[in-house]
């Protein structure tokens, strides 16, 4: 059995001078993630290679799903390791990995071989012929192809010999914290999880806000909302989630302002606030799970009318997407059946038959003054009595 897994990374491999800084960040989340598990690990980068070394109590399924939520990782090879000797016990190790790895195998394959360690005899080609004869007498169903193989053996020789073969995808993207933070608007539907996934992808490390109404919203549509921030934070690290009660701005807003308009007027108060935390927070940005033309509230020129109470930039990195693409990645990253929930959102219950899907940001804000003197303190009211939970994976 191996007890090493080679990290692949890609694009963190090609960062200049910055690029101990990445390999520091992503060795800290594995580090991180590995930490939860009951084996013992030991995380080694050496010369552009990440090796995850397993021992005590470790299992194989359990160390591999969790690296495969940490970002950064393109992929999770598991790796034989031999002792470095000469060139007939390597071949012996060779024959050894195929017999474990492959038994009974009608598979074509390639030999590939880095000889880093400069004294073991032979050029790598040569090693590779030699190694590939070797498979050939000892596995008669085997085949080269050095085009299309099935199997591409890869050798390295340095002061150990690593073998390995398969590589099983990670995440991709940046190892979480190197990109700074950002507020994640996260509902309860199948959009914003997916959104603050896509930027926690990125290394962005996620605060999150969430607005209920209760007691139009109840405690059961709260929970979906934390249990979704959960899952997130098995990509993105712990979540610090903002839980605003909403309830009285929206009962203003519906008091005062034309129906129609009542969900976009809500949008605004709701992007406000969020960038109240955010700023406090020091987020460099935040997240909407928007998409367009989506629904009413996220036309053209809806977004226009609601982006403009932001200072900060709001990314939108479903913005191009349509649902079906949305809920394929909320499928992969676990969110989808939770999404799903019937329960109330906030949005829904006060919703207009008609909401404009035009709005003219002008008219918003006439029909947005007519709060003044009355909703200042309801906005402050709902950021003092916000809850605050850490949602952990
Ligand atoms: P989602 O599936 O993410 O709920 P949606 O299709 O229901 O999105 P809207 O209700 O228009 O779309 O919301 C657009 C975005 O506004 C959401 O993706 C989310 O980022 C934010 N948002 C909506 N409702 C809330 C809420 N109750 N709390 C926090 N953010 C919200
Ligand atoms: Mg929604």
């Amino acid at each position: 059995m191996y007890h090493t897994f080679l990290i692949k990374y890609g694009e963190i491999g090609i960062k200049g001078k910055n690029r101990h800084v990445f390999e520091d960040a992503l060795a800290k989340q594995i580090r991180l993630k590995l930490s939860k598990l009951d084996g013992e690990y030991e995380i080694r980068h050496e010369r552009g290679r990440v090796y995850v070394e397993c021992s005590g109590e470790w299992d194989e399924g359990e160390t591999v799903d969790a690296l495969q939520h940490v970002f950064g990782i393109v992929g999770i090879c598991p790796v034989h390791t031999y002792p470095t000797e000469g060139p007939d016990e390597l071949k012996a190790a060779v024959v050894d990995y195929i017999a474990q790895e492959y038994p009974d195998s009608h598979a074509t394959f390639k030999v590939k071989v880095r000889r880093v360690d400069k004294e073991f005899p032979g050029t790598s080609m040569e090693i590779a012929a030699a190694l590939g004869e070797a498979i050939l007498q000892n596995f008669p169903n085997m085949k080269v192809d050095v085009h299309n193989p099935d199997i591409l053996l890869d050798i390295e020789i340095r002061d150990t010999v690593y073998v390995y073969s398969r590589i099983i995808p990670g995440p991709g993207g940046m190892p979480v914290g190197t990109n700074g933070s950002a507020m994640l608007c996260l509902s309860g539907g199948i959009d914003s999880p997916v959104a603050g996934w896509m930027i926690a992808k990125r290394g962005v490390v996620l605060d999150a806000v969430y607005f209920h109404a209760p007691p139009y919203t109840s405690d059961r549509a709260k929970e979906k909302v934390v249990d979704l921030a959960r899952q997130v934070a098995k990509y993105a690290g712990p979540i610090r989630l903002h839980i605003v009660n909403f309830t009285d701005v929206q009962l203003a807003i519906y008091d005062t302002c034309p129906h129609e308009e009542l969900t976009i007027i809500m949008r605004r108060y709701m992007m406000k606030i969020a960038e109240h935390f955010a700023v406090k927070n020091g987020n460099l940005g935040l997240i909407t799970g928007e998409s367009i033309g989506q629904v009413a509230s996220q036309t053209m020129q809806s977004l226009l009318t609601t982006n403009a109470v932001c200072t900060l930039p709001v990314y939108r990195p479903l913005i191009g997407m349509d649902k079906n693409e949305i809920v394929d990645i909320s499928l992969k990253i676990g969110t989808y059946e939770t999404s799903i929930l019937p329960y109330e959102d906030c949005c829904t219950i006060f919703v207009a038959k008609h909401p404009v899907t035009r709005p003219i940001l002008e008219v918003i804000e006439k029909s947005e003054a007519k709060l003044k003197g009355q909703i200042e303190e309801l906005v402050q009211t709902a950021i003092d009595t916000t809850e605050i939970i850490v949602a952990k994976p």
